[in-house]
Formats: structure tokens, C-alpha cells, sequence
């Protein structure tokens, strides 16, 4: 007999939020990310066709309790069309919450069809808003695509744009006051994320790493941060209410404050290999199953094996911690 459950691990956590890696490419070379030089691409033939993502996410939606669908990547506006992606996941019944990440290189152009085809919001990496600061961060000079890209997202309604900014030691770690304040003055709201181990370079170190703490410290220069009222659940992000509100700042303290506890995320990458967790050493291989004829209910069934496995933390301070093989490119940010 089938099973019709959810995707439920063995910690009692259920997953109803899935990110899609539309691809492992990208036109930035963000340092904390990936190398100068890129990375060895995926082949075409080993990446899924709009089909097999359309009718992976069809199944995640329909027999697997998934609620929200996160397409990322690499950068998935690289990717031919994914705008007929969106269009196609939105027509999925019960419709699914429908959001993009992405460097916003391009989204000036993509907004607006990307909304008509239904995608609800989109959050934006941006971790400076100086263009000599963003070039030297991500090794390309397109500071002022990505402010023409976060406009366009506004002016589209995929709102509340948010904004994801990464700190980086003796780079751009004494710019998170402005940064806020920029985006406060745009109604963007702004998320910063502690920088993980998950680089292709492996150049992560704990003592280089911005933690939380020291966020809070450099944004109270300027402001004045109180704990929101919203209850958090299962969003990574700790949420602060600016100047007594109603504007508010997030960050996601992945490492120094983990909220493994309370994940509720899966992951599909541009392979068709389905991770239960950002730092999983394991992936179960739908898309060879899939072309090998695998039906909806057989590829439920492995979904739910591959998320009953999940383990209970990331282990990053574990001392038997080990940097998973693929870098955050190519496992879906
Ligand atoms: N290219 C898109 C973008 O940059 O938004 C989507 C993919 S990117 C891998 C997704 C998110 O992961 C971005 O917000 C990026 O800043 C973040 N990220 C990448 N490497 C990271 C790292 N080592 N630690 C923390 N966040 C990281
Ligand atoms: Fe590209 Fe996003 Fe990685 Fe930057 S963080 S290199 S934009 S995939």
C-alpha cells in the first residue's frame, strides 16, 4: 500500500518547505561562495528538465504536504525558462507559496513576467551598498543592476522584497549600519546571515566569521533593536523590531544559534538529488530513478525515506564535523 504521509523525520519535524536549485551556474563570484574561477558546471544532460522539475515539485505538492516552493540555485535567473517554471508550479493544486533567491541580475527584465506567472516575492543577496565594496565581494561590477533589480521586484508587487546580506571580516563588516538604513529607506527588509562553512574553497573559519553578536553590537551604533513581537516557529530568522518598529532587521544565526530544532526545509538540486539538510553527507537520486520510469507514488516513497533520515543538527561544532562535498552553489542556498 502506498504511503500518503508527509515528509516527517524520526525528531518528529516535518518538512513543508522546499527549495529548488534551478542551477549550479552563476554570473557572480561571491568570495564566501565560490572561487574566481567558477566551478566545474553540471552537464546539460545531468540537470532536469523543466518537465522533471515541474512534475518533482507536482508530487512534493500534491503527495508530500509541501507548502512553500523556493527556487535558488547557482542563480536561478540564469536558467532558460524559469519563468514557465513558475508559471506551471503555480497552476499546482493546493498552490504552493512561490518565492525566488536570487543575486537580482536580471530581475529588472524578469519581475514582471515573473510575477504575472505567479511567483509571490523574492529575497535578494546584497551584502554592501558600496559599488567598489560589491565588486571586490563578488569579483563583478553590477552594483547597480542588482539596486535596477530590487526596484523592479517593488514595482512588481513581489513583496515584502527582502534582502539577505552576508558579513565579511576586513571587507564589508563595518557597513551593516548603512546597509540597514539603505534598505529601511526603501522598505526592503533586511536579513543578515552568519557565513557558513559551505564555500567550494573551504576557506570558512569560526574566528573569521561575523557571528551574531557582534551584528547586534555594529547595528546598535545606530539603532535600536527590540526583540518582535511575531513568534518566530520555524523561520531561521531572529527578527528585531528598528527604532520601536514597525520596520524590522533579521538575522539568521545559523551557526552561533542553530535552529535545527525547528527545521522544516527539504532540498531538490538541479540533479534531481533530493538533501534533507544544508550539511547532509547523503542525497537520494530521484532524477536517475525518475528517467528510469519511477512513478509519482514510487518517487513519494523515496522522498520520504530520504527525509526520514535527517539528523537532528548540522553538527557544525562537532569536532567529527565535515564541510558536506558540494559547495552551497550547487546544493541550493
Ligand atoms: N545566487 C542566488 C543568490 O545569491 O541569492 C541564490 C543562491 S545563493 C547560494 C543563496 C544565498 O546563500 C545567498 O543569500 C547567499 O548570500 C548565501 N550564501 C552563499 N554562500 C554562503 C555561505 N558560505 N554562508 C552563508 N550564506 C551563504
Ligand atoms: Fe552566485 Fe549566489 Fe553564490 Fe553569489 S551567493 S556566487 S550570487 S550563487
Amino acid at each position: 500500500m502506498t504511503s500518503t504521509s508527509g515528509l516527517v523525520d524520526r525528531y518528529g519535524r516535518t518538512a513543508t518547505d522546499l527549495r529548488v536549485s534551478l542551477t549550479d551556474r552563476c554570473n557572480l563570484r561571491c568570495t564566501y561562495c565560490m572561487p574566481a574561477e567558477g566551478l566545474d558546471w553540471l552537464p546539460n544532460d545531468k540537470i532536469l528538465t523543466n518537465d522533471e522539475i515541474v512534475r518533482l515539485v507536482g508530487i512534493a505538492v500534491e503527495h508530500l504536504g509541501i507548502e512553500e516552493v523556493r527556487f535558488t540555485g547557482g542563480e536561478p535567473l540564469v536558467r532558460r525558462g524559469v519563468t514557465d517554471i513558475v508559471a506551471r508550479c503555480a497552476q499546482l493544486s493546493p498552490r504552493p507559496d512561490l518565492s525566488v533567491t536570487t543575486n537580482a541580475l536580471g530581475l529588472a527584465k524578469l519581475a514582471g513576467p515573473l510575477a504575472e506567472a505567479g511567483l509571490d516575492r523574492v529575497n535578494v543577496s546584497l551584502d554592501t551598498v558600496r559599488s567598489d565594496t560589491f565588486k571586490e565581494l563578488t569579483l563583478r561590477d553590477r552594483f547597480h543592476d542588482v539596486v535596477a533589480g530590487l526596484a523592479a521586484a517593488d514595482a512588481a508587487g513581489l513583496r515584502p522584497v527582502k534582502v539577505n546580506a552576508v558579513l565579511m571580516r576586513g571587507v564589508n563588516d563595518d557597513q551593516a549600519p548603512e546597509l540597514l538604513q539603505w534598505c529601511l529607506d526603501r522598505g526592503y527588509e533586511l536579513r543578515f546571515i552568519e557565513q557558513m562553512p559551505l564555500d567550494a574553497q573551504h576557506g570558512w573559519t569560526r574566528e573569521q566569521m561575523i557571528t551574531a553578536d557582534e551584528i547586534f553590537e555594529s547595528l546598535a551604533t545606530r539603532f535600536v533593536l527590540t526583540p518582535a513581537k511575531e513568534p518566530r516557529g520555524s523561520a531561521p530568522a531572529e527578527l528585531f523590531a528598528v527604532d520601536g518598529g514597525p520596520a524590522t532587521v533579521g538575522v539568521i544565526a545559523s551557526v552561533t544559534r542553530p535552529f535545527c530544532g525547528d527545521c522544516d526545509r527539504v532540498r531538490l538540486t538541479a540533479d534531481g538529488q533530493v538533501r534533507n539538510c544544508l550539511f547532509a553527507r547523503e542525497e537520494s537520486d530521484l532524477m536517475t530513478a525518475m528517467r528510469e520510469g519511477a512513478s509519482d507514488e514510487e518517487l513519494a516513497d523515496r522522498w520520504r525515506v530520504a527525509v526520514l533520515g535527517k539528523r537532528p543538527g548540522h553538527g557544525i561544532d562537532d569536532v567529527t564535523f565535515l564541510q558536506p562535498s558540494r559547495p552551497m552553489s550547487a546544493i541550493g542556498g
